[in-house]
């Protein structure tokens, strides 16, 4: 198969380009952002008229986290819309077949009780702070559903859990929680501080998803069968939850990364700053029930990310000192 991977830069786009290459067994399409502008409509169809593709991953979309979202709500709903509806309406045009549609755990709303079933799509009001992020993301898999109904295409999506992994955001202070603590715990054990502060209570928890689990996830999916699919995600033939379905508390991460980073300091939670929602945990009985389960453990998987994120800073230094 031609395999067009929308997105192949991304930390997610890039797992799955890993994935299907190591494979070795499908044609892959890329283009960069110099050479396709998937906002642009007229662009996409041409590229796609162009080169052809049977599927589609969808894997493209602007992220980010919470400031972003809060100071460029305009660009995170404009362009994760446009982006969505160009590449699913030029598959359609050109004949694609399938596609994959990535999306992410915050569709759901606010107060989904927990593990988040698949059904607590649209049954409530969503998290103010990323809502328009979410809508463009929700529509996108509207868009595959209504292209499934109106087109008779093979459309899916997936909405995983929060994912981690090598090409992810490790600012210390704009990043995700898991990425964010693995820079500070960095620097304090090398520095030899004695403390490191995180936000809130440590209380909250969350699930993590290596981005390779969600590669492997992704392709499984890409290669199910129809019927299989629709059983699975019936009644709308919507989505699919990828995730390991069960959480950690912020404390005993920090403890993890706090070992795997070497420091040995204490570890202080700073109370004035927000715990945000108290649990968020999917419920990904679906995918189990079709015989996929996730394989990289947390230990392991925090590790493997550890070691890219120092190869990272080792190519960082030496770039700065030639
Ligand atoms: P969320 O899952 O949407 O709430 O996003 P985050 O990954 O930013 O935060 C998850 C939890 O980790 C929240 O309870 C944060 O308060 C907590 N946390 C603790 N330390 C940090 C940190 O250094 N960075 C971030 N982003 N979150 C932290």
């Amino acid at each position: 198969m031609r395999i067009f991977i929308a997105g192949h830069n991304g930390m997610v786009g890039s797992a799955i380009l890993r994935h299907l290459s190591t494979m070795g067994r499908h044609e892959l399409i890329t283009a960069g952002r110099q050479q396709l502008d998937l906002t642009d409509p007229r662009a996409v169809l041409d590229f796609m008229y162009a080169r052809r593709p049977d599927a589609v991953v969808l894997a493209a979309a602007r992220v980010g986290g919470i400031l972003a979202n809060s100071t460029y709500p305009a660009d995170f709903i404009h362009d994760n819309l446009m982006i969505a509806a160009n590449v699913i309406h030029a598959a359609h045009a050109t004949g694609v077949r399938r596609l994959l549609q990535l999306g992410s755990s915050c569709i759901y709303p606010r107060d989904a009780a927990q593990p988040i079933n698949e059904d607590a799509l649209l049954t409530g009001p969503l998290e103010p702070s990323n809502e328009p992020y979410a809508i463009a993301k929700i529509a996108a898999i509207k868009l595959c559903e209504s292209y499934n109904r109106q087109h008779g295409t093979d459309y899916r999506s997936v909405m995983p859990t929060n994912l981690y992994g090598p090409g992810d955001n490790f600012h210390p202070e704009n990043a995700h929680v898991l990425p964010g603590l693995l820079a500070r715990f960095h620097a304090a054990a090398r520095s030899g501080a004695n403390t490191v502060t995180i936000w809130g209570s440590g209380t909250p928890r969350r699930e993590f998803l290596h981005v390779d689990d969600l590669a492997a996830a992704a392709v499984f999916v890409m290669g199910l069968e129809s019927a299989a699919y629709n059983a699975a995600t019936k009644p709308m033939q919507s989505h699919l939850n990828i995730g390991w379905g069960t959480d950690i508390s912020i404390l005993d991460l920090a403890r993890m990364i706090a070992d795997i980073t070497g420091f040995e300091g204490q570890i202080i939670c700073d109370r004035t700053k927000p715990d945000g929602t108290p649990r968020k945990v999917l419920d990904t009985g679906r995918m189990q029930r079709l015989g996929w389960t996730p394989k990289i453990s947390l230990q392991l998987g925090l590790r493997a990310t550890y070691d890219w994120f120092l190869l990272q800073q080792q190519a960082g230094h030496a770039l700065r000192s030639s």
